[in-house]
């Protein structure tokens, strides 16, 4: 595989590369080792010490260039990325004020409150709603980011029943489970009664975001067994299943931000990458700890622990 920087640049910064940080650290490296050599040469030939401190002087000058244009560009970077985060946000505000008012009315309609549907204008109302609830989910991951782009995410950490937590979300997925033709099961191996310290709303929607990836990335017939168990002074759930699996060569970049593997975007085109990267956030930033096994083809473990109340 060749390396262009040219491209990379432009892809990765959208910048020239003479505004690209690596290339110009780079050629400050080359001139600063070139600058040592020939003054050392250029000393030895011309014993006045004013050439000498002449070539100092002009290297000193070119390395001062170098470094005003590495500063300008990383704080265009800063500005730009500070400025997508605003934007995002704007954005996806603006986005769920009309999204929550169609998926009220929409609630409205399938209730029957409004007035009569047949089973058929039902099954369609069912089917935009499902859409409408993805795009919330989707707008929600991408508040969500900014959130923890600006470091601005609340945690409101207290106990909580955690077996209660897992029944709500398991419930809500089940007809999804149900019509993609997957068994989802729950072993709950605790007595029901312990109290895990977290935020529930936050810890529901990693919940979710396992749940919802193994029905995504599991086949028709397949299988989801969701566990959850005491382990020393935490708790843990489990979400497994027979899926299509993570390759192995990608398994390091699964928590990073939009990251998806080549199989799972092969398998199901819908999808972001960032129900995971919110999750990893969440779980460490409420004192537990989240991973996987995954074997691709086989199937896939998604866990996570927090702290128990003693
Ligand atoms: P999304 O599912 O929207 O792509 P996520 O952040 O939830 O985003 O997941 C990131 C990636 O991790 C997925 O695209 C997929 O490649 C992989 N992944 C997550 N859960 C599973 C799973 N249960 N089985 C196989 N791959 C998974």
């Amino acid at each position: 595989m060749s390396f262009n920087p040219f491209s990379h640049c432009r892809k990765q910064y959208g910048v020239s590369i003479w505004q690209c940080p690596g290339f110009l650290f780079f050629v400050m490296g080359i001139v600063n080792i070139a600058s040592i050599f020939a003054t050392y040469f250029v000393a030895q030939k011309y014993t006045e010490p004013e050439t000498v401190i002449l070539i100092v002087m002009g290297v000193s000058a070119f390395i001062f260039v170098i470094s005003q244009i590495i500063t300008g560009t990383f704080a265009k970077l800063a500005e730009t990325n500070k400025m997508k985060t605003e934007f995002l946000s704007v954005v996806s505000h603006q986005l769920l004020t009309p999204l929550s008012s169609e998926k009220w009315l929409l609630n409205m309609l399938i209730g029957q409150k409004i007035g009569p549907v047949n089973p058929e204008q039902k099954e369609y109302l069912e089917l935009l709603k499902s859409n409408s609830d993805k795009a919330i989910k989707l707008i929600n991951d991408l508040l969500n980011i900014s959130r923890i782009e600006e470091e601005r995410m609340m945690f409101d950490k207290k106990p909580f029943n955690i077996s209660e937590a897992i029944k709500e979300v398991f419930s809500e997925q089940t007809p999804t489970a149900h019509a993609a033709k997957i068994s989802l099961q729950l072993t709950d191996e605790t007595d029901g009664k312990i109290m895990a310290i977290g935020d529930e709303e936050k810890v529901k929607i990693v919940i979710e975001n396992f749940i919802g990836n193994a029905i995504k990335y599991t086949k028709e017939n397949g299988q989801i067994v969701v566990i959850l168990r005491k382990e020393d002074d935490n708790i843990k759930l489990s979400v497994a299943d027979n899926g299509v699996g993570i390759p192995e060569n990608e398994k390091s970049l699964i928590f990073q931000k939009f990251f998806r593997s080549g199989n799972a975007k092969r398998y199901q085109t819908m999808g972001s990458g960032i129900g995971l990267y919110i999750s990893k956030y969440m779980i460490e930033k409420l004192g537990g700890k989240i991973g996987f096994e995954s074997e691709e083809e086989k199937g896939s473990v998604f866990w996570f622990t927090l702290p128990i109340k003693s």
